[in-house]
């Protein structure tokens, strides 16, 4: 069975969410939809995505752009068994009547609140929950990071206390209209709403997070300190348990990857697309136990972790893998996550 999928949104998540859904053996794209002519628009076109027109578009601005349209989102939504929903922060809200009109399953993104939807989603996390639900919402890229991590800890050792702190990427590459350039700005939300968002997939969890902006675009770093209820033999047995879990990549300390910035290029170096980097990132000698205590950095890529999860999401609604195993082996050996 292959699965109809429609994207309304096509910026930096659903553009990747479309790519992803392309190299799937069970979903095919029907759709993308965008308000405004522009290159990302043509870009779809390029790739053989049909065009659809969303939110406040007019199809007369794209076909002064002679780019072809192949109808309204409305029109879209008609020939989709599920749709993504990867419109700005809180526009998801807004389309929820659409989608309900059309009756068509939505997988909404983490810029939507979680009252909207039946479940929040991580692959790792909570797969089974999604199963038959028609509203479930991935969560951010930060919470995405910190609940693969939670599935992680919370199942080899336990966590009896988490406190981490989100050191946050102040925009995205291609964003003009964010900063800071110069300065470091704390979030005055104490406690931060990460941790609160991690609990919407661990509602048991111990978890309080803050938060810092800092000037780049390339990825956010997380400092955690968790107190686990089992203490992990040494550092090594921490280490294993998250270079054995797929969704990680582990740097060795040979590799020399000393921040971001080599991150990012080692994936451009292994042709990912994009060069995202859709796996969390722990380094070698950035993980270490003390007794019960853990210390570890992790990296996140904000642009593209959470692509893999909007695809095991779409699985899971839909009842298309036996279980999560089955449907992020899927993912990974699609998307290429894993390898080194
Ligand atoms: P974006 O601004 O890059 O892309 C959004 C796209 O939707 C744009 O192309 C915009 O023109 C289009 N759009 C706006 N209104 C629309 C409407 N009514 N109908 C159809 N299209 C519309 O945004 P993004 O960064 O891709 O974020 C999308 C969602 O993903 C948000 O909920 C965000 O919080 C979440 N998210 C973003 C990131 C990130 O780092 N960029 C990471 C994780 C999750």
């Amino acid at each position: 069975m292959v699965v109809r999928v429609a994207i309304n949104g096509y910026g930096t998540i659903g553009k990747r969410v479309a790519d992803a859904v392309a190299k799937q053996p069970d979903m095919k794209v029907v759709g993308v939809a965008k308000t405004r002519p522009s290159f990302e628009a043509r870009a779809a076109i390029d790739r053989g995505f049909p065009l659809f027109v969303g939110g406040d578009g007019r199809m007369a601005d794209f076909g002064a752009a002679s780019l072809p349209v192949a109808g309204t989102v409305a029109e879209m939504l008609e020939i989709a068994d599920i749709v993504v929903d990867a419109t700005p922060d809180k526009r998801g809200r807004e389309n929820a009547g659409l989608y309900d009109a059309a009756k068509v399953p939505v997988v909404f993104q983490g810029g939507e609140r979680s009252d909207l939807v039946e479940v929040s989603f991580n692959a790792l996390g909570n797969y089974a929950a999604a199963k038959g639900k028609r509203r479930v919402r991935v969560v951010s890229c930060n919470t995405t990071g910190l609940a693969r991590a939670a599935a992680v800890l919370t199942r080899k050792f336990g966590v009896d206390q988490w406190e981490a702190t989100v050191v946050r990427r102040a925009a995205d590459p291609s964003d003009t209209a964010r900063g800071p350039i110069n300065g470091i700005l704390p979030t005055f939300k104490l406690p931060s709403h990460h941790g609160v968002d991690v609990k919407s997939i661990f509602p048991d969890l111990a978890i309080t997070t803050t938060a810092v902006v800092v000037p780049t675009t390339l990825m956010h770093v997380h400092v955690n300190h968790v107190r686990l209820t089992r203490a992990p033999r040494d550092s090594k047995e921490l280490l294993e348990a998250f270079r054995t879990t797929h969704r990680f990549h582990v740097f060795e300390d040979w590799e020399r990857v000393e921040g971001t910035p080599q991150i990012m290029e080692f994936a451009r170096d292994r042709g990912s697309p994009r060069g995202d980097m859709m796996e969390n990132v722990v380094w070698e000698h950035g993980v270490k136990s003390e007794g019960n205590d853990a210390y570890f950095f992790q990296g996140n890529h904000q642009e593209s972790i959470v692509v893999p999860e909007n695809i095991d999401a779409i699985r899971a609604m839909l009842e298309l893998a036996p279980d999560g195993a089955a449907s992020m082996a899927i993912t990974d050996k699609t998307l290429g996550i894993g390898r080194g």
